[in-house]
């Protein structure tokens, strides 16, 4: 569904992005794990379209979308939950919601979408009416999930949607995850919490300083001694 190839980016003259390759299959969840500083949100960023590619292509179905502007990257249906969720949250939950369907004419669709956003958020269809801005951490997240939602995506991208959180929110923002996936919808979760990321996906990138140090499947590299040095506190 996406393929990555060779991709470098640069801000201003330093290059922080060198080489990267990475592919997701439909329906999969993909993790990408690395320390602060490591570049993953700058490869979200290179997908979405708001960061210019140095080298290096993107194409989603098929099609390269390397150099299309963010928009024509969201309206073919790759949508970003970004970090800090970004929330309106002097505005309802409901017109929070309602702004993810800002490029969806069909009113059936929007409806559709909604009814699927706050039946999987429970907390939120009791609380529609609310402004955003009294919803706990966890619960903006899964507003903001919710959101991403109701512009009907092919490929979900998660900005470290545990950042913030207490673990047991965490839980419950990855167990909405699973929800998704088993709804078929395709994911790449950034993540700097890499035992939960590795719990919860099918396959793992790994990222230092810029290039991928190891990939596979997560149920391997979860076992990995390397990986459980370095990134799960193991020994
Ligand atoms: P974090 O988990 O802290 O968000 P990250 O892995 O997502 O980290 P990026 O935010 O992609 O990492 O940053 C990668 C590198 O690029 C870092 O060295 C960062 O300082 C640098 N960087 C990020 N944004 C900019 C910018 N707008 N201008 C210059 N350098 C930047």
């Amino acid at each position: 569904m996406l393929e990555i190839q060779d991709l470098s980016v640069k801000y201003d003259t330093i290059r922080v992005i060198h080489g990267v390759s990475m592919n997701i299959k439909k329906g999969e969840l993909v993790s990408l794990i690395g320390a602060n500083g490591a570049g993953k949100s700058t490869i979200l960023k290179a997908i979405s379209g708001l960061i210019k590619a140095e080298t290096g292509s993107i194409c989603f179905l098929g099609k390269e979308i390397t150099k299309l502007p963010s928009h024509g990257i969201v309206s073919g249906g790759i949508v970003q939950v970004p970090e800090g969720r970004q929330i309106f949250t002097r505005m309802t939950i409901e017109e929070n919601l309602k702004l993810g369907a800002y490029l969806q004419r069909n009113k059936k669709v929007i409806a559709q979408n909604f009814e699927r956003a706050i039946t999987l958020f429970p907390i939120l269809k009791e609380r529609l009416r609310q402004l955003a801005g009294t919803l706990s951490g966890g619960e903006q997240q899964m507003l903001a999930i919710g959101r991403a939602l109701l512009s009907n995506p092919k490929l979900l991208l998660l900005d470290e949607p545990s950042m913030g959180l207490s673990p047991l929110m965490t839980q419950q923002v990855f167990d909405t995850l699973k929800i998704l996936k088993q709804e078929g919808i395709t994911m790449l979760l950034v993540e700097q919490n890499a035992y939960d990321a590795l719990e919860i996906s099918d396959r793992t990138y790994i990222l230092e300083t810029g290039s991928i140090v190891m990939e596979g499947k997560s149920s391997d590299l979860i076992e990995d001694a390397n990986v459980k040095r370095a990134y799960l506190g193991g020994d």
